[in-house]
């Protein structure tokens, strides 16, 4: 029988520890992100999702083990909200920004640029809000913005933070189907962040479990066993060394 050839893989986490002013808040984390796959980061407020995330986008430096990854190729969407609402730029322009990673902060948005956030815009679906402002744009239109300003960097992997909260069912359904698209569509591997895990089940079962200061490789299926579900979330928030 002829094995399947496995996904080449993105991103790998070995004993890696990640923490702030040199004290362990998750340690052992051993972590492989493979071309295709979709995770969801689970875990109790202030067991280090967050910090996970930072940590495995170079964010945080290690305090041991190491992360290695393409670091030119990584993408990141932050929470919608992380942007100020006053934010006076067109969708368009914000979506230009995702160039600026790559030209440098004195570098200048190029032609190529602006038709690479024309495509992206097309790809998220917003290509007839270029010019409208960021901020006038609803709470899912703006998670699509800043998921297609993160495309620019042509990503191999994105991490978002809680890419759905504050949305409507309909609208996070929405950009969790985008998500899914591309991860299928560019085999990204894409982690994110997520508090709705109803949503995101026919999306995917791949789960990041953070807690009592580890990362745990498991399945969103089993969180259907309530024993397995208070293992994980019976609110010990973050680790005591
Ligand atoms: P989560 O995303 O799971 O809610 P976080 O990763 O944001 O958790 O935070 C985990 C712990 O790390 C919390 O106790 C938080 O107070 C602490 N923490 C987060 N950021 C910093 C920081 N910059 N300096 C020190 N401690 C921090």
């Amino acid at each position: 029988m002829v094995e399947l050839q496995q996904a080449p893989v993105l991103l790998r986490a070995r004993s890696a520890s990640f923490g702030y002013a040199g004290r362990a808040l998750l340690s052992g984390v051993d972590v492989e992100l493979r071309a295709g796959e979709l995770f969801a980061v689970v875990g109790p407020n202030g067991s280090g999702k967050t910090t996970l995330l930072r940590g495995l986008l170079g964010l945080l430096p290690p305090l041991a083990g190491a992360v290695e990854c393409d670091r030119r190729r990584v993408g990141y969407v932050p929470q919608r909200e992380a942007l100020d609402p006053l934010y006076p730029l067109t969708t368009g322009e914000l979506v230009e920004q995702g160039a600026i990673a790559r030209l440098g902060r004195f570098g200048h948005v190029r032609r190529r640029d602006r038709r690479g956030a024309v495509l992206a815009l097309e790809r998220v679906g917003l290509a007839d809000r270029a010019s409208s402002p960021f901020a006038a744009l609803s709470g899912g239109q703006r998670q699509r913005a800043l998921i297609a300003r993160a495309l620019l960097m042509d990503p191999l992997v994105l991490f978002m933070d809680e890419p759905t909260s504050g949305a409507d069912p309909v609208a996070a359904s929405a950009v969790l189907e985008l998500v899914t698209s591309l991860v299928r569509e560019r085999g990204l591997a894409v982690v994110l962040v997520a508090h709705h895990l109803a949503a995101l089940r026919p999306h995917t079962d791949r789960a990041l479990f953070v807690h009592c200061g580890r990362v745990e490789r498991g399945a969103l299926s089993e969180l259907d066993d309530p024993h397995r579900a208070l293992h994980i979330f019976r609110g010990e928030g973050a680790h005591s060394p």
